[in-house]
């Protein structure tokens, strides 16, 4: 037994029935679907039958095509049809729906949709929260700049990713090929932790950033200083809180090469020297370490821009 589309798709003068392959009937104008897609144009323009002489199915005096899409994505691809006075587009967030909506896009030449779908792909909340989705999603549809940016925002996670839902959607080899990048990422930005240069180019003298040596300019500092000199610009030994932060970035950088990663634990490192309460560096810590890391962190993007994912496109 069929259904009805909802609202916009059961007006009562329209002039033609999409029918799901869930059975669900979509009364639509076909003058909207032409202007969105020639493949729509061709097949309202084949001629008519005269009566009786076709098997066409007709409802209400209205011809019913049937459509291997189901419903949910007969819908979607419906509403980017329809002008946008009479219905909203489809949120293309929940990347699930994504896949189904751009293969019709593709077979019935919705050039509009295809761009849209690029763009949900493309939506910075999406790429920040499920990278690798997006890429297995990219990907699998053939989008050359979408999967690029997709992977370099999976810089921003654990090198061997958690089980996704989309991993069916990609071979062996491309997740390797993501994996290899990945890995030579984490190996780009190593020199920035084994020379300072970046930082010393950047304030030119140890008197533009006095904080960085706590205790050895500040009296009232209370935080120590670090022994050896494996983070030690200009060779002088710095506050400890900051090689313990150099340190466990290097580590971290490893892993999630990405300016974000910088970023990120700076914010920590923040929050705790602020707990410890020291005077002198409690104050100004947040200053100073945002303007550190937001320079490393372009440093780490610069890095891995040199990178290249490799993949056939
Ligand atoms: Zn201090």
């Amino acid at each position: 037994m069929a259904t009805c589309a909802s609202s916009p798709f059961d007006h009562p003068r329209a002039d033609v029935i999409l029918r799901s392959a869930d059975g669900v009937e979509f009364r639509v104008f076909k003058l909207f679907l032409s202007l969105a897609s020639p493949f729509f144009e061709t097949l309202f323009d084949l001629p008519q039958a005269p009566d009786g002489a076709t098997d066409q199915e007709m409802k209400d005096g209205l011809a019913v095509i049937a459509m291997s899409e189901d419903s949910k994505t007969l819908d979607s691809f419906l509403r980017f049809c329809y002008p946008s006075t009479l219905a909203d587009d489809p949120s293309l967030e929940n990347l699930t729906d994504v896949l189904s909506v751009f293969a019709a896009a593709r077979k019935y030449s919705l050039d509009l949709i295809e761009k849209k779908v690029c763009q949900a792909l493309a939506n910075p909340k999406v790429l920040e929260r499920e990278p690798i989705r997006c890429f297995a999603i990219a990907r699998n549809a053939r989008l050359t700049h979408e999967t690029i940016t997709a992977a370099k925002h999976t810089l921003r996670q654990p090198l061997i990713p958690a089980q996704f839902s989309e991993i069916g959607l990609i071979t062996a080899s491309e997740l390797l090929a993501l994996l290899t990048y990945h890995k030579k990422c984490g190996i780009a930005v190593q020199p920035l932790a084994k020379d300072l240069k970046w930082l010393t180019d950047y304030y030119g003298s140890y008197n533009s950033c006095l904080w960085l040596f706590g205790p050895y300019y500040n009296g009232s500092c209370s935080c120590g200083r670090v022994t050896d000199n494996r983070f030690s610009p200009w060779g002088m030994q710095t506050v400890t809180w900051w090689a313990t932060y150099m340190q466990e970035l290097c580590e971290l950088l490893v892993d999630r090469p990405s300016g974000d990663t910088v970023r990120t634990a700076a914010e920590r490192t923040i929050q705790s020297v602020r707990s410890t309460g020291c005077a002198a560096c409690s104050g100004s810590v947040k200053v100073n370490m945002t303007e550190l890391s937001d320079l490393l962190a372009l440093k780490v993007d610069d890095a891995v821009a040199a990178i290249e994912l490799e993949m056939d496109f």
